[in-house]
């Protein structure tokens, strides 16, 4: 309804200022008029009097004039009339009658330039037209020859006649006019303003109906139902609105119970729920765009640093740290972190049930409550820690931080959305997961648990190239047991597999983490040792011999098995320039320790090998 108030208004002002232009308009005609037709008449009475003193001055009839003027004035309607003797008539003839005096200044004013003056003087009482003209001296060829009388010379001055009119009733008619025309405008506005009223409002009404409508579909509801009071083309606009409408109701609400399915509904903050779905759609598609990327990717460890790639490039998370999380072993691993430093404490990668996120399986919001992680050790920095399930080996850990508390606001608001990303690469991870297990199984002894020939066939290279680069030592110990056959024909294959099983063990005992035993064949077994002093790997060699030789088998006899090893060993760089080679001389020396009596350790020497060089 604002805008027809201000349609009516226009209109009224539009409407009032022709109304005022008009009077403005007529008011000056209406004046000019009248002036101009007062003057006129003035003229025709001053030609008058000028011409029947003329005759009154020929005929002799001077001492009549006032009688003359007097009838003039009363017939014309002129309010006084008189006239005054110029100074040249005067000196001939005297003063005249005693109203024949000079009476002001427009007298004087004519009497000595010989112009007609015309002036109005208006007040508030009354409109008064003064005209004053001059009578001069004509000659015969005017009909009257004034010189024959006058001393003067032609066109001289001989007097003037002034008049006085009250043209006040051309003031008052002039009023009434426009009062008149005021009073026909005003019906005329009123009128206008009522046909307006009367034809717009329906319009208006639809109007307003339309935009309470699309008001309420911005908020997603098109339940609304548009009405008009008006027929023809503004019908049809509202006929065409309800139809779409109704379309937009049942299609939108598939669309948003759709979208519900994929992302549960309020994880994008919008009032308009159109930007809603289009906000999540986009989401779906990125979310589409980076399961299909992962699910072409050949590790694990490349579909982690997809996600480490999302939450810096996406979510452009400054600092952040990414865990793995054996939930078998409860061990963290850390994959991924921004920073040198962790925010938590060494315990809780030993430890993963220390991280209160993992433990309770909810995010943890430092903003929330104070300390609210234990294992925490960070004061002023915030962090929303995030775990994710992937199965029942596997869990992740995002642990994010920020000293900006805005920071933190926007991290909380895109958790749900980080979770879809882990969502969508979860079984991605657990078939990768799979696939690793499979491979290791493939590249693992069954029996034993070590690693097998496979694996090292597989690794040899990645270790060849890391020690080149990193400039590292490795010992190559070829080790097998003595007189094994035997130990499978006299006690049967049973005690002979647990023969095998005891010298893994002892391997695994004996040998760091960062060394490598492998099930090489048979009974024949491989160890790397990296970094290790000469010396050190005599002892480890002596240790792992002395250990199984002290081993008692229960063969289910009075006495026990004992079984003894021969050991060969071969180092690189220092015997050969490849591990290939290594393993080869380390071979080398067991046959020596083997052909020399066996139960020995023997290290390699360039003369025990017989064949060509490779
Ligand atoms: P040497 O002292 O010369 O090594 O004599 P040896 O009898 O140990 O000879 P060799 O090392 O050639 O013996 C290997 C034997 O190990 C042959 C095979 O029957 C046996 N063997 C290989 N794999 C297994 C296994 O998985 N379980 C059992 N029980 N025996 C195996
Ligand atoms: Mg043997
Ligand atoms: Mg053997």
């Amino acid at each position: 309804m604002k805008t027809k108030s201000r349609l009516l208004l226009i209109v009224t002002f539009m409407l009032l200022g022709l109304t005022a232009a008009t009077i403005v308009n007529i008011s000056l005609n209406f004046r000019e008029y009248s002036i101009n037709s007062a003057v006129e008449k003035s003229q025709l009475a001053a030609n008058i009097v000028k011409d029947g003193l003329t005759a009154h001055m020929v005929n002799n009839m001077m001492d009549k004039r006032q009688y003359f003027l007097d009838k003039i004035a009363t017939s014309n309607n002129i309010k006084s009339i008189w006239i005054a003797r110029g100074e040249n008539v005067i000196q001939q003839y005297g003063e005249g009658l005693s109203n024949e005096a000079i009476r002001d200044e427009i007298d004087k004013e004519v009497l000595r330039t010989g112009e007609s003056v015309q002036k109005i003087t208006e007040n508030t009482k009354a409109t008064t037209l003064r005209v004053t003209i001059p009578y001069k001296a004509s000659t015969p060829m005017d009909n009257t020859n004034c010189m024959s009388c006058h001393n003067v010379a032609r066109g001289d001055t001989l007097g003037v006649i002034s008049m006085e009119f009250d043209i006040s009733d051309m003031r008052s008619s002039g009023m009434l006019t426009i009062l008149k025309i005021l009073g026909i405008n005003l019906l005329f506005i009123v009128v206008v303003l009522f046909l307006i009223n009367y034809y717009v409002t329906p319009y208006l009404n639809l109007f307003s109906n339309l935009q309470s409508g699309i008001k309420k579909a911005y908020s997603g509801d098109f339940s609304h139902h548009f009405v008009s009071k008006v027929g023809g083309d503004a019908r049809s606009v509202v006929d065409q609105m309800n139809s779409l409408f109704r379309k937009m109701q049942e299609t939108f609400g598939d669309i948003k119970y759709n979208l519900a399915t994929f992302i549960p509904q309020g994880c994008v903050s919008s009032s308009d729920p159109l930007y809603e779905a289009k906000t999540i759609i986009s989401e779906l598609s990125d979310i589409y765009k980076f399961k299909k990327t992962i699910e072409l990717d050949g590790s694990k460890d490349e579909v982690y640093t997809r996600i480490i790639d999302i939450l810096k490039l996406k979510y452009q998370v400054g600092h952040f740290a990414f865990y793995e999380v054996n939930n078998v072993t409860t061990e963290r691993k850390l994959i991924y972190s921004t920073e040198d430093e962790n925010i938590c404490f060494e315990k809780t990668n030993k430890n993963a049930m220390e991280c209160r996120a993992h433990r309770t399986n909810s995010v943890t919001i430092s903003t929330e409550f104070p300390n609210l992680c234990q294992a925490c050790l960070a004061v002023d920095v915030n962090y929303v820690c995030i775990p994710f399930n992937i199965n029942h080996d596997i869990s992740l850990t995002v642990s994010m931080t920020s000293e900006d508390r805005d920071e933190v606001e926007k991290m909380k608001k895109n958790i749900s959305s980080i979770k879809h990303y882990l969502e969508a690469a979860k079984p991605v991870i657990e078939s990768q997961i799979l696939m690793e297990k499979l491979r290791d199984t493939s590249l693992r002894d069954g029996m034993t648990g070590l690693y097998n020939r496979r694996f090292l066939e597989e690794i040899i290279d990645k270790i060849m190239s890391h020690a080149n680069r990193h400039n590292e030592t490795y010992a190559v110990m070829m080790l097998d047991v003595d007189f094994f056959k035997m130990v499978n024909d006299t006690y049967g294959h049973d005690i002979g597999d647990k023969v095998i099983v005891a010298l893994a063990k002892v391997l695994k005992n004996s040998i760091r983490e960062a060394d490598l035993a492998i099930r090489y064949g048979g009974e024949e077994f491989l160890v790397l040792l990296s970094n290790a002093t000469d010396e050190g790997v005599m002892q480890v060699a002596r240790k792992i011999h002395s250990a199984f030789g002290a081993l008692s088998f229960d063969v289910g006899t009075a006495e026990s098995l004992k079984k003894t090893l021969s050991i060969g060993i071969a180092k690189f760089p220092t015997d050969g320039d490849t591990i290939w080679k290594c393993i080869k001389y380390a071979d080398t020396a067991l046959y020596e320790a083997k052909n020399t009596g066996r139960n020995k350790i023997v290290e390699f020497k360039p003369e025990m090998f017989q064949g060509e060089d490779f």
